[in-house]
């Protein structure tokens, strides 16, 4: 039976019910963003049509089951291919997960897999818990990449960069290491979610899969969850495969937000830039920071690749109080913030904060000497109204504790 309105004579109601209104009930042109298509079935024209998108679903991306994508879908995949320069992508249902998929495609027990010391955070925890019990070897590399060469083994099988850093931006010479680990048969993974497809391109340098949070700033807006990988043509088999054999699949209603955030991304990303970079001087210039933490500030160790390899910058500013500073300092400081909200992620148009333990985020570097350190995320607010807040947060660590 064909999907459209049958044409039987004296339907009961109760069939009609479920017939009716099934194709646009307008006349006219065609809007100007995907429809939103939601469906676990997919019906087809006859058994041969069926049998036909079977066969070729495994190679080309046929609508053909909700679990292995829906237009609405594939549409956010193909934003997110042209983002990133990749072959293909894959939509997960949030960065971690991405993340997660990534490893189960690429590595199998006996593996060894080289991370990079600044990754976002959660990745520590997946290695533990993930890839310990199931046999997979992992040590983590200097965030400026200068010991990857010696973690280098012979089952290394994945080089996993995340460049800049999470918290506070290390730079890391990707092309180099990219030649080096597909000298020796690695696959190069990088994090992408600080340049999000316009402020770096890690396919572009060298890297297999470029991984991003499509939580942050392409969604952009605080309230979808996405994950996506995209990958070279060489390295797409695995990921497709695997997804698909483990029923990876996202709502099309998130895909559907997260590629009507991508529409104003190159647009909100340099208003993040330049009222990051407006904080960030500033911030400099204030008695009670010691350090200011964004590869755009000439001072910063990964300026110079930074100049190299990234297009600009974005919202994220972190700072370093004065080593000593008591955490009832810390968090009068940020509690008395008002107009940063206290939160975790980012990308969102709202300025945050949130403190960053860095002793526990990194394992190379020592940061035991070091001040407390501060992430900000810089929204789309007037800067001004944000500096005169900061100034009055900044103020109260001259109170007693
Ligand atoms: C937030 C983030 C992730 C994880 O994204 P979720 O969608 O929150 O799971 C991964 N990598 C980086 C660098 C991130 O900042």
């Amino acid at each position: 039976m064909a999907h459209d309105a049958p044409s039987l004579p004296a339907l009961q109601a109760q069939t009609r019910l479920l017939h009716a209104g099934k194709s646009p009930a307008y006349a006219g042109g065609a809007a100007v963003n995907p429809p939103l298509v939601r469906a676990s079935t997919v019906l087809f024209e006859s058994t041969a049509q069926q049998r036909e998108m079977r066969d070729r679903r495994g190679g080309e991306r046929i609508f053909s089951y909700g679990a292995r994508g829906t237009p609405t879908g594939f549409a956010l995949e193909d934003a997110v291919s042209e983002l990133e320069g990749a072959y293909r992508t894959r939509l997960l249902p949030t960065g971690l997960a991405a993340i997660a998929m990534v490893m189960l495609s690429y590595l199998r027990p006996g593996d060894h897999v080289l991370l990079t010391d600044s990754a976002y955070q959660p990745v520590r925890h997946m290695a533990r818990q993930f890839f310990e019990p199931y046999g997979i070897a992992y040590s983590f590399f200097a965030a400026d990449g200068s010991d990857a060469e010696a973690g280098m083994r012979p089952q290394t099988r994945m080089l996993y960069a995340e460049c800049p850093g999470s918290l506070v931006y290390e730079m890391c010479d990707l092309p180099a290491l990219a030649a080096m680990a597909h000298g020796r048969g690695a696959l190069v993974v990088a994090d992408n979610t600080w340049g999000s497809g316009c402020q770096y391109r890690p396919l572009a340098l060298g890297a297999d899969v470029s991984v991003m949070a499509a939580t942050k700033y392409l969604a952009g807006h605080s309230d979808v969850m996405m994950g996506t990988v995209a990958t070279t043509e060489a390295a797409w088999a695995p990921l497709a495969a695997r997804c698909d054999a483990l029923g990876m699949a996202v709502s099309p209603d998130d895909a559907w937000l997260v590629l009507r955030g991508m529409r104003s991304l190159a647009a909100r990303l340099d208003m993040h830039e330049q009222h990051g970079l407006e904080i960030a001087r500033w911030l400099q210039r204030h008695p009670a920071v010691a350090t200011v933490f964004h590869p755009a500030l000439p001072g910063h160790p990964g300026h110079a690749l930074w100049r190299r390899d990234c297009r600009g910058s974005n919202g994220l500013v972190s700072l370093e109080l004065a080593p000593g500073t008591p955490q009832a300092g810390v968090d009068r400081f940020i509690d008395s913030l008002r107009l940063f909200g206290i939160g975790a992620s980012w990308g969102g148009y709202e300025s945050l904060v949130t403190q960053a333990f860095m002793d526990q985020a990194r394992s190379v570097t020592d940061w035991s000497a070091r001040g407390p350190v501060v992430r900000l995320h810089i929204g789309l607010e007037s800067p001004r109204d944000l500096i005169a807040d900061l100034e009055q947060g900044l103020a109260t660590l001259d109170l007693p504790d």
